[in-house]
């Protein structure tokens, strides 16, 4: 086994790397190049030797050689073919056309060359997740990465404010913030709501509104949307409860709501969707209490002018 110091950073290297100095005795190992030591073992442990998987993969917590491979276009992590200049300048298949075959860096023209060094040095990586400042501890094969990203329960969350796209992204605390701050949403704690969404001339062409409320029981954070729409043709009013968390976690939830009035009324049973679900998505699986203008009116008091409707829940744990 040989430890390798890159610049600043540190690389560890199986015993059969190529990276070797060829002056490097196996066991203490003393390296003639200045910008290249090596270190005995047992001065240094692998910064994540439980990931390594075969003889040759290196283990890069923050390295230089991750920069090698960002595409200067469009500073994405570059994937096979990666595509060079006659410089040896390289960047992604797809940013090739983008830039007219015309290398970003020294402006020659970009021929069909591909960087298969660099490809293979890629598949030796393991890498952190991107989301490792977030908690995210693990590492990853260099192809494997991008796949783990997309699902990793680290990765920021979207803001779930129905409005206008809010470009928010950030951790659990920070969206709780952001909601409460900039949206003004209201947060209430316990697992039962009783709450009056009143809207005057709810028979305008212009109805599409939202409204969102913030619940905090168990020990999470739920949000309660309630959305006028036309589902087709005809206009509703709809209520549903997300959870803020991983859909896993969700599923760990009940839910009811009802609406009524003049003594007719609906109720509705289900389970939280995880705020990693669109709120639009939700809407249009019909996955919540929905009621038909024309009844939400009647349940109101048969004025048309104004809407007045009572909705009840109750969130619980299932077992
Ligand atoms: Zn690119
Ligand atoms: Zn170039
Ligand atoms: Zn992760
Ligand atoms: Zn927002």
């Amino acid at each position: 086994m040989t430890y390798l110091k890159l610049g600043k950073k540190q690389m560890f290297a199986g015993s059969s790397s190529a990276i070797q100095s060829k002056n490097m005795d196996e066991s203490t190992s003393v390296s003639g190049d200045s910008n290249c030591k090596s270190i005995s073992s047992n001065e240094l442990a692998p910064p994540q030797s439980k990931v390594l998987h075969g003889k040759k993969s290196i283990v890069v917590p923050d390295s230089d050689i991750e920069g090698l491979l960002e595409c200067p276009v469009c500073s994405n992590s570059m994937f096979p073919p990666i595509q060079q200049c006659p410089s040896g300048h390289t960047l992604c298949l797809s940013c090739k056309n983008k830039v007219n075959n015309k290398c970003p860096i020294c402006r020659k023209e970009i021929g069909n060359i591909r960087c298969l060094a660099l490809e293979k040095l890629a598949v030796s990586l393991h890498l952190p997740c991107a989301y490792h400042h977030l908690g995210c501890e693990e590492m990853f094969p260099y192809y494997s990465k991008l796949r783990h990203e997309a699902q990793c329960v680290y990765r920021p969350y979207a803001c779930p404010h129905p409005g206008s796209e809010c470009p928010f992204m950030g951790d659990m605390p920070a969206l709780l913030s952001h909601l409460r701050e900039s949206h003004k949403v209201d947060l209430q704690a316990g697992c039962t709501f009783n709450h009056r969404y009143v809207k005057q001339d709810p028979c305008s062409v212009d109805n599409v509104s939202w409204t969102l409320t913030l619940f905090n029981c168990f020990g999470h954070y739920f949000c309660l949307h309630f959305e006028a729409f036309l589902l087709g043709c005809e206009p509703v009013y709809m209520a549903f409860l997300r959870f803020i968390g991983e859909e896993s976690e969700a599923r760990r939830f009940g839910y009811c709501l009802e609406v009524g009035g003049n003594g007719r009324k609906l109720t509705w049973q289900g389970v939280p969707r995880s705020i990693r679900t669109h709120h639009r998505t939700v809407r249009d699986s019909n996955d919540g209490l929905i009621v038909q203008r024309r009844l939400a009116l009647y349940f109101s008091g048969g004025d048309r002018k104004e809407l007045k409707l009572r909705i009840t829940g109750r969130i619980w744990r299932e077992i």
